[in-house]
C-alpha cells in the first residue's frame, strides 16, 4: 500500500511560470523545471529572508526537508543561469494554504485551506449572495475534486 505523500504547504503561486533566455530558440534550449514548492522555499528564505526554521514551520516540513528543497532550487536556478537554460515553474507535492473569493457585489475574503477542506464557502459572509467565485488560485490546470471536496493542490510529474 503506498503512502500518502506529505504535501508542502504553500502560500504563493507565481503569475509568471515560463522564462527562457533571450536571442536563443526555444527549440535549442533545455528547459529546468522548477517545481511550486521549489520556488516557495526560494520566496521564504531568499526573497522574503526569512530563517530557516520558520521557513520549514511555514511549509510544514522539516528543516532537512526544507533545507534539501531549497537546495534543489537554487542549484537549479545556478544552472538555468549560467548554462543558459529556460525555466518552468509548475509540478509537486503541495497544498496551497488559503483561497480568495469575491462575489457578484464585489466583497473580497480570504479562505484558510483548513476551512476550505472541512467547509468550502457558499455565501459571501458579507451580502449573503450565493454568486461566488474564485480568484486565486488561478491556474486552471490545478483544479483537483476529490471525495466531494473542491480545493486546489498540485500533482506530481
Ligand atoms: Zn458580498
Amino acid at each position: 500500500m503506498s503512502r500518502q505523500p506529505r504535501w508542502r504547504r504553500v502560500d504563493f503561486l507565481p503569475k509568471i511560470t515560463s522564462f527562457k533566455p533571450a536571442g536563443v530558440p526555444l527549440a535549442q534550449l533545455q528547459e529546468i523545471r522548477i517545481s511550486i514548492e521549489e520556488a516557495e522555499a526560494i520566496r521564504l528564505k531568499d526573497f522574503e529572508g526569512l530563517e530557516q526554521e520558520e521557513s520549514a514551520q511555514k511549509m510544514n516540513v522539516s528543516r532537512s526537508t526544507f533545507a534539501r528543497i531549497l537546495l534543489s532550487a537554487r542549484q537549479k536556478m545556478a544552472d538555468a543561469l549560467l548554462n543558459g537554460k529556460a525555466i518552468r515553474i509548475e509540478g509537486g507535492n503541495y497544498e496551497l494554504t488559503k483561497r480568495n473569493f469575491r462575489c457578484g457585489n464585489g466583497h473580497e475574503w480570504e479562505v484558510p485551506f483548513e476551512v476550505m477542506i472541512n467547509k468550502p464557502p457558499e455565501l459571501c459572509p458579507t451580502c449573503n449572495t450565493s454568486n461566488i467565485m474564485t480568484l486565486w488560485p488561478w491556474k486552471p490546470g490545478l483544479e483537483v475534486t476529490s471525495q466531494g471536496r473542491q480545493f486546489r493542490r498540485g500533482r506530481n510529474y
